[in-house]
């Protein structure tokens, strides 16, 4: 069972793949939340080897989960309120992600008119596949990387 500490409110993400805690505290813009985030790098897992783990205190609802479901959607994420976990929830590939990545078809809008959202909307579910909601570019990048 993970020790929750001192957690009052708040999220633990857990199995996060081993090294990749930092690209996620800054996807996520923990950097600009106003919370308190411990990481912890290379925590032992049966199922994983090593893993990483990050430990957010802050109001749950402050957290944009779809973009982590996004970059990796077997991460576990528990839900803490009054130090108890309180839910695990299953992360899926969100439908559409605003301004997470960008499209590099050099025609289309979003490159030339700099102040439009990205958007990238899922076509193909099964296969992962995003597409820009403007020019339906397919995103060719690793999500998870
Ligand atoms: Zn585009």
């Amino acid at each position: 069972m993970l020790n929750v500490g001192a957690l009052k409110e708040g999220y633990v993400l857990d199995h996060i793949k081993a090294g990749k805690a930092m690209t996620i505290y800054r996807d996520l813009k923990l950097d600009k939340l106003d919370c308190t985030v411990a990481i912890i790098k290379n925590a032992r897992s049966n199922k994983m080897g090593t893993k990483d783990i990050i430990k957010v205190e802050c109001p749950i609802e402050k957290l944009d989960l779809d973009i982590l479901g996004f970059i990796d959607h077997n991460i576990t994420v528990n839900i803490i309120k009054d130090e108890q976990i309180v839910e695990k929830k299953v992360l899926k590939l969100p439908k559409q992600i605003t301004n997470v990545i960008r499209c590099k078809n050099p025609r289309c809008i979003t490159s030339i008119e700099q102040g439009l959202d990205q958007i990238f909307i899922l076509s193909d579910e099964e296969k992962e596949i995003y597409r820009c909601k403007y020019c339906e570019e397919k995103y060719r990048g690793k999500r998870n990387k």
